[in-house]
């Protein structure tokens, strides 16, 4: 690497106040058109493309050099800026020295600027070359913008980070979907989600916490909407009930939105897309309504089932953008999420939906220790198995609620992708466990 590689600009730097003047920039080399006296050489960094202009009367060996790389090629130019009319951003460098850092082998496992379409597997096992495209890329960097806003509304709303463990002795719900480890002398499992230990955090005294974390489930889905690892958006507060955690998650979407759109214009141009901040608060419907909505419309769904695609597309037709569904039958939710005090079937919970989709559930918690035994019977399991977590209810635990919100199907909806494992840069799927 040359000395001269520290000025290194970026190409979204150059404009007409630096012709003239001698810059370094650096990237991969996208494409080149030699004319035989003349070549034209885009090269590719991360905020956009510059052209060099290369002369072969010049420098002989130089033209020579760039004129023979591979596409895709890792190169360093230093060169001076100059303005031309017929180049991409109005301006060419023209360089005076190279260095080739990392030469690209031939063929490349896929192509970056080809018009044609990619299949998704193909992008997938390419990944590293995938992103290197534009529209594949902004999605990355509206997620990365989209947690900012996240974290940011919790940092305002004092939250506190936390992290807890991904390897665990017990199931969060008593469900199967899990993936067994095998921990020194005992089976063990990675962790589905980290509802049962932000809720012991709520024993402490912390209040509010968040945590953003890796969950995995072992579920067989092969849908749009699936993985098999998700990053999980937590949040969990005391002396707190459901609607208080309703707000906290509308702010955090809204601050999301208002990021995204602050930093990412170009991601945003790039992928076709107009953002617009949501307002607040998003509707509530109750989900009595739902199923009432629902049959309406000729959907044969009965009060107490869960809510299926085609009843949530019939919901979501009378909607628009974010909303909530709330008073959740008691039977289908959780055995954490508290019952109505005076209506036990209904339970204090919500999922967040857009459009169809769902992409938060969340509740006030059961915090009473007896109630919450009682619970875990209803549901068929066996409370001796939770007592790590139970013990943490029996001396001294406030009410509190709180949310999960999968962060790829958040993302998923920022950039208008049909696809979660678009969203995520090395899915875990049924059938993909590399790279
Ligand atoms: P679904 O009904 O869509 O399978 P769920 O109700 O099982 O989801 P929760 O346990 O409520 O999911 O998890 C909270 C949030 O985490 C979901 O709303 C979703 O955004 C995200 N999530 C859950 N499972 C997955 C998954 N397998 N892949 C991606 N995101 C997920
Ligand atoms: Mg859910």
């Amino acid at each position: 690497m040359q000395d001269w590689l520290r000025e290194r600009v970026y190409s979204g730097r150059l404009d007409e106040r630096l012709a003239g003047k001698d810059v370094v920039v650096a990237g991969w080399v996208q494409e080149i058109r030699n004319l035989g006296g003349i070549a034209f050489i885009q090269l590719r960094d991360r905020e956009g493309t510059v052209q060099l202009t290369a002369l072969k009367r010049e420098n002989r060996e130089l033209f020579k050099a760039l004129t023979t790389l591979n596409r895709e090629s890792v190169v360093a130019v230093r060169g001076l800026v100059q303005p031309n009319k017929e180049a991409p951003g109005g301006l060419e460098v023209l360089p005076g020295e190279l260095d080739v850092l990392s030469p690209a082998a031939a063929p490349l496992p896929m192509g970056v600027v080809d018009k044609v379409g990619v299949e998704l597997d193909t992008r997938l096992n390419a990944r590293f070359i995938d992103l290197r495209r534009p529209g594949s890329a902004a999605v990355f960097r509206i997620r990365s913008s989209a947690l900012r806003g996240i974290r940011s509304q919790f940092e305002q709303e004092g939250f506190v980070e936390v992290h807890t463990p991904k390897i665990v002795a017990t199931a969060t719900e008593g469900g199967t979907a899990l993936f067994p480890v095998q921990y020194f002398e005992h089976r063990a499992f990675l962790n589905q989600s980290p509802q049962l230990f932000k809720q012991m955090l709520m024993a402490t005294g912390f209040d509010r916490v968040y945590e953003i974390g890796p969950a995995f489930r072992a579920e067989l889905h092969d849908t749009v909407r699936h993985l098999n690892e998700f990053t999980s958006i937590d949040i969990e507060m005391a002396f707190s009930d459901e609607e208080g955690a309703m707000g906290v998650l509308e702010r955090c979407l809204q601050s999301a939105v208002k990021r995204v759109i602050e930093e990412r214009p170009r991601e945003l141009g790039a992928l076709g897309l107009t953002l617009e901040v949501p307002s607040l608060p998003f509707p509530r419907l109750t989900y009595t309504k739902c199923i009432e909505l629902a049959n309406s419309k000729g959907i044969d769904v009965e009060w107490g089932a869960d809510l299926e695609m085609d009843a949530t597309k019939a919901v979501a037709e009378e909607t628009e953008g974010f909303y909530f569904i709330t008073r959740w039958p008691t039977a289908i939710k959780p055995f954490y999420a508290h019952p109505f005090e005076d209506k036990p079937r209904e339970s204090r919970s919500f999922d967040l939906m857009f459009g169809e989709k769902e992409i938060t559930s969340g509740a006030q918690r059961v915090h009473e220790p007896d109630l919450l035994v009682q619970r875990l019977r209803d549901q068929g399991l066996d409370p001796g198995s939770f007592d790590f977590y139970l013990q943490a209810f029996r001396f001294g635990m406030p009410p509190h609620a709180g949310w999960g919100l999968g962060a790829e199907r958040t993302v998923m909806i920022l950039t208008g992708r049909d696809n979660v494992r678009d969203c995520v840069l090395f899915p875990r799927d049924r059938r993909r466990l590399s790279p």
